[in-house]
């Protein structure tokens, strides 16, 4: 068995990848070869909200892309019909977001890339998560009475601005992976920005419903009209003021971001907020590092999963579930199952619990990943599942390496913001990338075009929880805690079988842990997987999709003991799986997302 999960097992640090390839060896011989194949359809369980929605995935045979606009997609797709790598495409496609979709990521906020080399079979994980500047501390989200100030009194300004970390990211991983030069890459986004987009009904909508917009005058110029009526979907709205700063950093790399004239006017922006001004320096932004981080990986019966490491919380948490349902026969389950909704909600209170407690800046607080990930302690944790009630909230358990670790209350908010792209190019190479500016337009700050991160938010505000310091606190240079779960999955002999992930706060979890149940234990398409109704469990109460068939659950979870809520649950899920038949690509119909393929 030669994979990159056995490779990387073998480098420092990286020991739970080890003990999962050893609990999994014997399912490894029988099965070694796992494409996922595409079953029966389970009449009346494969719907989303709208029954209408086309079920058939995107066809290709070299190469897919899978983004949540059409116009990055595109972009993304022509890289790749030019030789591009997968990096190349998702760079490209990334800018053109930057400037579509603004409401959810962009230059001035941070990320998380896993990257699958196809020649040596290599997971790498590029950290492009925003961190605190200098002047950040503890205390700042803390009103005069030492009360926690509320999330939507601190998001708006520049008190909740990290120091933007996207642009080192993918500068790290075009140095490793890029073929066509990185100028090349900012090319259709230039010119977009440029002649103009059409304004679309999701963003006019997020202009509309937000309260926030207009405090501040450069945001509220671009997106209201003269008027101040947000400005129609379908209208054309042109960006000079980016279509300049993306020309710079195509030609002088992302150094003119982090340096000079750019890096002043974010710190200018930042600290003359005219609400809730910030304490960001040029120097926050010269000292900015991304960072190559070691994947988290776990086998699910016969594939292996990987997963961003911490600072975000994703990849561990959608692991633990997995590892968890790795006890039970979800495919004997019918997938809108009260069965198999009980079992996977159980499964993610289980995960939820260490999560919280667990889960913060590696370089700030030793986190016990290898203990989280540890087959036995994962098999113990599934013990604690009865399958005919429900464990109300669960407490979290005792990893191995249990460090003087206090509780992670839940910083990260829930809202239409966050992006997830999906690529594998002809050669192979897969890309699953989840960006943020944190939540919907950010901070509601402009510069030059583009908006900034309210990321500080996704600190715990609350510095210390019963007398122990909070392991999420804030810390000067720390990043916080993420929920963005971008997964690889690869079979048996380490070839790609699947790129997935989502936005949606802490809900990412479950909707990328489903989307990856559906495809592999019960055999939907990607298309039909991501478009099967969401459901949450964040160790509380249990969330079902608004208007779908889960709805029809609720009694009889409230009858296993689930306090049950009936949501939105909006995912943006965009994903590939390489099939017997070539590539199939699925973007989410909740939002405005396009999978593309040749
Ligand atoms: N800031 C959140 C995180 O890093 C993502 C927000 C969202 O998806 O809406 O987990």
């Amino acid at each position: 068995m030669a994979h990159s999960a056995e490779r990387a097992g073998k480098r420092k640090g990286a020991f739970w990848c080890l003990r999962a390839v050893a609990a999994a060896a014997l399912a490894m011989a029988v099965n070694a070869c796992a494409l996922p194949q595409q079953g029966e359809p389970r009449a009346g369980a494969v719907s989303g909200p709208v029954s209408k929605w086309p079920s058939e995935p995107a066809h290709g045979n070299r190469h897919m892309i899978a983004a949540a606009h059409p116009l990055a997609a595109r972009a993304g797709r022509e890289i790749l019909r030019s030789g591009g790598s997968a990096v190349d495409a998702a760079i490209a496609a990334q800018m053109v977001l930057t400037l579509v979709e603004p409401q959810s990521s962009g230059i001035g906020g941070g990320g998380f890339m896993l990257h699958y080399a196809a020649e040596s079979g290599e997971v790498s994980v590029y950290d492009g998560r925003e961190t605190a500047p200098k002047a950040a501390n503890p205390y700042m989200f803390l009103d005069g009475r030492g009360e926690p100030r509320a999330f939507a009194d601190v998001a708006p300004g520049g008190i909740s601005v990290a120091v933007p970390g996207l642009l080192r990211l993918l500068e790290m991983a075009h140095k490793e992976h890029g073929r066509l030069p990185w100028a090349k890459l900012f090319e259709p986004a230039i010119e977009l920005a440029e002649k103009g987009f059409a304004v679309s009904p999701r963003l006019h909508k997020s202009v509309a419903g937000d309260k926030h917009l207009k405090s501040f005058a450069p945001t509220a110029a671009y997106f209201f009209t003269s008027g101040g009526k947000p400005k129609a979907a379908g209208t054309v709205l042109v960006n000079k003021p980016l279509a300049e700063a993306l020309r710079r950093i195509a030609e002088h790399g992302a150094d003119a971001f982090y340096h000079g004239p750019i890096a002043k006017d974010i710190v200018k922006a930042v600290n003359g907020a005219k609400r809730n001004p910030g304490g960001m320096t040029v120097d926050d932004l010269a000292s900015y590092e991304a960072k190559k981080r070691e994947a988290v990986c776990l086998f699910y019966r016969v594939w292996l999963a990987c997963g961003a490491p911490p600072p975000s919380a994703g990849g561990i948490a959608t692991l633990q579930i997995l590892g968890i349902l790795q006890r039970y026969d979800l495919a004997a389950m019918e997938p809108g199952s009260t069965e198999a909704v009980h079992l996977i909600a159980e499964a993610s209170r289980l995960a939820f619990a260490d999560r919280d407690t667990y889960i913060a800046d590696p370089d700030f607080v030793p986190v016990p990943t290898a203990g989280m990930l540890d087959p036995g302690y994962l098999g113990l944790r599934a013990k604690e599942i009865s399958l005919t009630e429900s464990l109300g909230v669960a407490a979290p358990g005792m990893p191995a390496v249990g460090a003087d670790l206090g509780p992670a209350p839940d910083g990260a908010a829930h809202g239409l913001s966050t992006t997830h792209v999906s690529v594998i190019d002809a050669d192979g190479n897969a890309v699953s990338m989840t960006t943020s500016i944190e939540t919907v337009f950010g901070s509601r700050l402009m510069v030059r075009g583009f908006l900034l991160n309210n990321q500080m938010t996704d600190f715990s505000f609350l510095p210390n929880k019963d007398g122990a310091p909070v392991v999420n606190r804030i810390a000067a240079g720390k990043r916080p805690l993420s929920s963005m779960a971008p997964t690889l999955v690869l079979d048996g002999q380490g070839r790609m079988v699947m790129a997935v992930g989502s936005p949606g706060g802490s809900w990412i979890i479950g909707y990328v842990a489903k989307t990856i149940v559906a495809v592999l234990d019960w055999k939907l398409n990607i298309q039909e997987a991501i478009n099967l109704a969401n459901f949450s469990n964040r160790n509380g109460v249990t969330e079902l999709e608004r208007n779908t068939p889960l709805v029809a659950l609720k009694a009889a979870l409230e009858k296993l003991g689930h306090e049950i809520r009936i949501e939105p649950l909006i995912s943006g899920l965009h994903g590939i799986v390489v099939t017997g038949e070539g590539l199939t690509g699925g973007a989410d119909p909740r939002r405005q997302g396009v999978a593309f393929g040749d």
